[in-house]
């Protein structure tokens, strides 16, 4: 069966549907564009049609252009891959040029065929771009359906004709929420950005588009910007209103960006000098951006992390072959802020949850959180009364155990007491059946230790949530030494029942996300000790792309975490401890009683109503600036370090397993520099042999935790990447 098919009606439409055999959702495949192609042209050359509508046999329309596709155009190219993916853009271009211009004459813009777009459901990138190449769209009135162009979330922007067309139909800046930002639209929102025309029923869908189809004049098909004295809505860039607008994004792309996405600046001048020329030689200009974007190695980086091998792990790359082993009801140990989010997501899967805590009241606050998760839903429209009952529903908020009868999978988030979660294991064990699976969310036990107080330790496992639960899309799961395969399946189909993304890792301190964030916070923090101004680190750190400065983060998380983390790890570590010197600050503010964002005071000031208003000056009486301050590299290189070699030993220790779930993991569980597509992204982008440099100049000047593991040293020597040696190719070899 073929990706697109068309039939011709009696009343002269010809419907061409998108139907992706075998997927639930459509994407456009590389060998399906001269199948379209092919029907476009047989359509427009029979005088039988007068017009096409281009619709989907799917709930949605389309989730885009299958992004394996520019990965293999670029490999298969050889020597001139740049060559190869501008001829490749330039084709989609001259294709979907064909359909806006439908066989109508060059010169008098007269005899073309109105093409309409039926849009059923969600619709998104080259979807949206070809939809937007048609001379109207229309998308059936439905809740869950969005569109747009979420390209930039990957590190592109739309490149097949989106950028140029749909700047040029709204102008610059109502362009921007769509294409700089990645929005995705409800079909009423849609319209009135003008991405639609038309939200009609989903059973008048078809047959609205065909009306229009058939009754559509010659003026009705042609383009704006194909008729005389066309301009850009909003005004071009040296147009008096078009001139602010333009000077003005620039600034905000910079100042969103750090100047580290490439892919928003690219889109910017895309649009900026494309509206200086006429429309073909516009959408040149795009596909030479596109091209200098895709050959850009943060893009490619962005994309294999973000969107491969995101959605692979949460496919389960790595998940043991047993038999489905979803979750029907949860049992959540502990109702607090954690347990509370963790009933909140399973109960929203679909998922019956028993919610215990000590207390009936703060079970019943637990469930409360869900209430107002959903209330807040309710008033932007997202929730209706009905879903909110339904989700309410399945959550028994007690303090009885043996409500956990029937729970095939338990999650405990009691307080971080060993004896604590001993005891909880042991009074759910004696309710749950004898198949059911046990996971703690402790974020600092070894795993393998907590499973002694089970009597089925092969069925313990570790299931590790990131804070908020509901925002934090990050789920990782620990196997302890007895870890069985069950229990990991288990584990991973009910992080996809929940939707977020797992990585599975063994047991170490910190497992892998929080080993490789405590180093970042500790070495800001040094650095404060040492005598570098707070801004220089906070402004290195979001300058290479970090979404908070290690100080900030700190009041985020709370300093008195920070003190108790430290203490507890300095005395299991002993000797072999060498935080003294950050420890040191963090101490002297907990003694102060500034801990952060919860106190209103810490590394930053706040105002009484905990709105932070800058760092707090009061730290240089204490530590106060160094005259001679280092450059901003050394900073960043210093931070980032301090995360990636974490993340180079996690692999060397066999805590990491797949180094795409170290990269995933790092950006989706602690926001690591997302541009780099990870850890390992970024190393390779370097080379291990700069890197392995730039480990030895900073262990010269600041110690032996940077020193070169060597793991990374080794692969210097080789020559080796990251990917190279341990992707999934390198694997299946
Ligand atoms: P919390 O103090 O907010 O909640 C703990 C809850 O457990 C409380 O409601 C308490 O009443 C309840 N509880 C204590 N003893 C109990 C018992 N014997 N039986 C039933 N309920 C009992 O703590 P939290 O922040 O939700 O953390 C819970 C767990 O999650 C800890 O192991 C923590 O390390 C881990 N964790 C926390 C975070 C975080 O950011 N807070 C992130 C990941 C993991």
């Amino acid at each position: 069966m073929s990706d697109f098919t068309m039939e011709k009606g009696a009343d002269g439409v010809a419907i061409i549907t998108w139907d992706l055999p075998g997927k639930s959702m459509n994407v456009l495949r590389r060998e399906a564009i001269p199948v379209l192609e092919g029907l476009i042209d047989d359509a427009l050359a029979d005088d039988a049609v007068k017009g096409i509508v281009i619709t989907s046999a799917k709930d949605s329309f389309a989730g885009g252009m299958d992004l394996n596709v520019l990965a293999r155009i670029r490999e298969e190219a050889g020597d001139s891959p740049a060559q190869a993916l501008f001829d490749f853009t330039m084709g989609a271009h001259a294709f979907m040029r064909k359909i806006e211009r439908a066989g109508m004459d060059p010169k008098t813009n007269k005899g073309g065929k109105p093409v309409a777009a039926a849009i059923p459901g969600t619709c998104a990138g080259i979807g949206t771009e070809l939809a937007l190449c048609t001379h109207r769209r229309f998308m059936a009135d439905n809740d869950k359906a969005r569109i747009g162009l979420p390209e930039i979330l990957v590190g592109l922007f739309p490149g097949a004709g989106g950028t140029t067309r749909y700047s040029r139909m709204v102008g610059a800046m109502a362009a921007a929420p769509v294409l700089l930002e990645g929005k995705m639209l409800a079909p009423k929102a849609a319209k009135n950005a003008g991405l639609i025309d038309e939200v009609v029923a989903p059973e008048d869908l078809l047959q609205a588009a065909k009306d229009w189809v058939l009754s559509a004049t010659d003026a009705d098909i042609v383009k704006p910007w194909d008729q005389k004295g066309w301009k850009m809505p909003g005004g071009a860039p040296y147009h008096p209103a078009g001139f602010p607008t333009f000077v003005g994004a620039s600034a905000m792309i910079n100042g969103r960006t750090k100047g580290v996405y490439p892919a928003a600046k690219a889109l910017l001048s895309a649009v900026y000098e494309g509206a200086l020329v006429p429309f073909d030689t516009a959408l040149k200009i795009e596909a030479r951006y596109f091209t200098q974007i895709l050959m850009n190695p943060s893009s490619s980086a962005m994309i294999r992390s973000l969107f491969l091998n995101k959605e692979a792990l949460e496919k389960g790359a790595n998940r043991p072959a047993v038999d489905d082993q979803k979750v029907k009801k949860v049992g959540v140990l502990g109702a607090g802020m954690m347990g509370a989010g963790i009933a909140y997501v399973s109960a929203n899967a679909g998922i019956e949850v028993v919610l215990i805590d000590a207390e009936q009241a703060a079970a019943d606050r637990g469930k409360a959180y869900s209430e107002g998760i959903l209330d807040k839903g309710l008033k932007r429209g997202k929730v209706t009364e009905d879903k909110k009952a339904e989700v309410l529903g399945r959550i028994n908020a007690t303090t009885d155990y043996a409500a956990l009868d029937g729970c095939d999978l338990i999650v405990e988030a009691v307080f971080e007491d060993p004896k604590v979660k001993a005891d909880v294991t042991a009074k759910a064990e004696a309710v749950i059946p004898d198949t059911a699976i046990f996971a703690t969310n402790t974020s600092t036990l070894p795993i393998s230790d907590l499973a002694k107080a089970s009597k089925r330790p092969n069925q313990f496992i570790g299931i590790h949530f990131f804070s908020p639960v509901d925002k934090m899309m990050l789920v990782e799961i620990i196997k302890g030494k007895e870890t069985g395969d069950v229990a990991v399946a288990k584990a991973l189909d009910y992080v996809r029942q929940i939707r977020k993304t797992p990585i599975v890792v063994n047991d170490a301190r910190f497992f892998y996300a929080n080993r490789c964030i405590i180093p970042y916070i500790n070495e800001g923090v040094r650095m404060v000790r040492e005598g570098v101004t707070p801004a220089l680190i906070e402004n290195a750190a979001k300058l290479v792309g970090m979404p908070l400065g290690p100080l900030q983060l700190t009041d985020e998380t709370s300093i008195d975490l920070g003190v108790k983390i430290a203490k507890a790890t300095k005395a299991a570590m002993g000797d072999a401890y060498d935080n003294d010197e950050s420890d040191e600050v963090l101490f002297w503010l907990a003694d102060q009683g500034r801990l952060g964002r919860k106190s209103n005071s810490g590394f930053y000031a706040y105002d009484d109503k905990g709105k932070r208003l800058g760092l707090w000056e009061g730290l240089a009486d204490r530590y106060p600036h160094n005259d001679q301050q280092p450059d901003v590299h050394e900073v960043q290189h210093r931070l980032l370090f301090a995360q990636v070699l974490e993340a180079v030993r996690a692999l060397e220790d066999g805590v990491l397993m797949d180094i795409r779930e170290g990269d995933v993991g790092a950006i989706l569980g602690w926001g690591f520099a997302p541009w780099s597509g990870g850890p390992f992204s970024w190393l390779d982008m370097m080379g291990a042999a700069k890197a392995v440099q730039l480990c030895d100049d900073l262990a010269a000047s600041h110690g032996d935790r940077f020193a070169a593991p060597k793991l990374l040293r080794e692969m210097a020597e080789k020559g080796q990447t990251f990917y190279g040696r341990f992707g999934p190719e390198a694997k299946a070899a």
